[in-house]
């Protein structure tokens, strides 16, 4: 592998690293920028993806930002004929609270959503909801997309404006004029040179940054999906990404609780459970499969490179899924008894900060960046993510919350003490 010198070395190749190099490229007009992965692109947190996006944040800041990525995913999307199938069936939030004051309070002013309060309207519109849920509240602006086909038209576009990728392992970073970058692939190694860093590296964002002498307040978090063919048909084609707002206790047997008591490892499994558990139908409406999900985890883990050594370590997690699934959308019952014979379970990380919102900006004051922790949501935010990110590089005009969603937030202790005390941090 020959070494190279280039202008701007982007070391990741996942939504951030990709939608950074786009940004770069297409709208920056940066000839020289080399996107680098040990893997294929999109191929580690960002094929775990559920892609689905919404606008709907318990803070303003949160919503300006996924607002203005849902902009660009449009923009996209028009200008490639949907090459990656946006949906926009919106979100449902359902609950068994008669008062829904307080969760729309929590919303933007501006969101637009639709409030559902009589429960036979509730049936009529969402018939796969339990009969118990006596509010809804539908938020227009959310849907999925295909990542993958996203990600593969952004790289053809970088391609197209003369960015290139580079496969190789970044194992180390010197700066002295320059940053120099050793690469390894396939047992050789090699220099890269490079004015600017940007640090897209997912889950291992902060042994980058401690490669550049920065400290990222980052931990990563395993967090689960299953996906199903729905043989019975339980979920109807058309329901839109639906979500369950209240804790719940999983509708144990007797027997099943005690056994599970019994258990230090499973007794929380008796106890009460967080809000949170959704889904929805994948694969369109002539498709036949479903995904369930629900970040319940709250242990930190060391990422690893092989994810599969974490699910190895939860398999309840489909049973649970199901059940807390089941607890709204009642037709998935049977499923808890005789599981779909055909399905698969899969997990990622959610890097994230403590108050849940992404670090894009300098990492430093010479010439290295970072966008990562982008949590359960990098999906939807790669596009305004990677915009920020290229106008922090080229010193272009930045959007309100840039400063906010950059480290110089560490500095702003009022901020920082708001949203920790937020019980809700729109994780998903
Ligand atoms: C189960 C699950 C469901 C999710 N559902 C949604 C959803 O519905 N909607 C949504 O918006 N978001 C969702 N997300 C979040 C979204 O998937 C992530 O935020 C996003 O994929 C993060 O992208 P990334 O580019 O930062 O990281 P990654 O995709 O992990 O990319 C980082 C890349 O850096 C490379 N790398 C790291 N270190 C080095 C090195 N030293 N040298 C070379 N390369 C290196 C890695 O190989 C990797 O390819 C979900 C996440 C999970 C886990």
């Amino acid at each position: 592998m020959a070494n190279q010198d280039v202008e701007i070395a982007v070391i990741g190749a996942g939504f951030a690293g990709i939608a950074a190099a786009y940004y770069l490229c297409v709208e920056q007009k940066k000839k020289s920028v080399l996107l680098i992965d040990s893997r294929q692109p999109m191929s580690y947190t960002s094929a775990q993806s559920g892609d689905n996006y919404r606008n709907w944040w318990p803070h303003r800041t949160m919503t300006d930002f996924t607002n203005d990525s849902i902009d660009e995913l449009d923009r996209l999307a028009r200008e490639s004929d949907n090459v990656f199938n946006m949906t926009r069936g919106g979100y449902v939030l359902a609950t068994r609270q008669n008062d829904v004051s307080k969760i729309a309070a929590e919303i933007p002013g501006d969101i637009d959503v639709d409030v559902y309060d009589d429960q036979s309207q509730i049936q009529l519109k969402f018939p796969a909801l339990a009969a118990k849920i006596k509010n809804v509240i539908h938020i227009s602006r959310g849907g999925d997309i295909s990542g993958q086909q996203l990600g593969q038209y952004m790289l053809e576009k970088i391609r197209a404006a003369g960015g290139r990728k580079l496969q190789g392992d970044v194992t180390a970073i010197e700066r002295e004029s320059k940053y120099s970058l050793n690469v390894t692939s396939g047992g050789e190694a090699s220099v890269i040179s490079a004015d600017i860093v940007v640090n897209a590296a997912g889950p291992f964002a902060d042994r980058i940054a401690r490669m550049l002498g920065v400290e990222l307040p980052v931990k990563n978090i395993y967090q689960q999906k299953i996906a199903f063919e729905d043989h019975l048909n339980a979920i109807p084609r058309d329901m839109p990404f639906s979500i369950d707002l209240d804790s719940k206790y999983l509708g144990w047997s007797e027997e099943e609780r005690s056994m599970l008591i019994e258990d230090p490892d499973l007794e929380w499994l008796a106890g009460e459970l967080p809000p949170g558990s959704h889904c929805r139908p994948d694969g369109g409406a002539q498709g036949k499969w479903v995904k369930l999900g629900w970040a319940y985890n709250k242990r930190h883990s060391e990422s690893q490179e092989d994810m599969a050594n974490e699910k190895a370590i939860d398999q309840s997690f489909p049973e649970i899924v199901i059940r807390g699934a089941a607890a709204f959308l009642p037709a998935l019952h049977p499923y808890i008894e005789a599981p779909p014979p055909r399905f698969s379970h899969y997990g990622g990380y959610y890097t994230m900060t403590e108050e849940n919102w992404p670090l894009i900006g300098p990492l430093d004051d010479s010439g290295a960046f970072v966008i990562a922790a982008l949590s359960g949501f990098g999906s939807m935010a790669s596009c305004a993510a990677g915009k920020l990110c290229a106008a922090h590089i080229c010193g272009g005009p930045l959007p309100d919350y840039g400063a906010d969603l950059s480290l110089a937030r560490l500095t702003n202790a009022e901020l920082l003490a708001e949203l920790n005390a937020s019980t809700n941090k729109g994780l998903l």
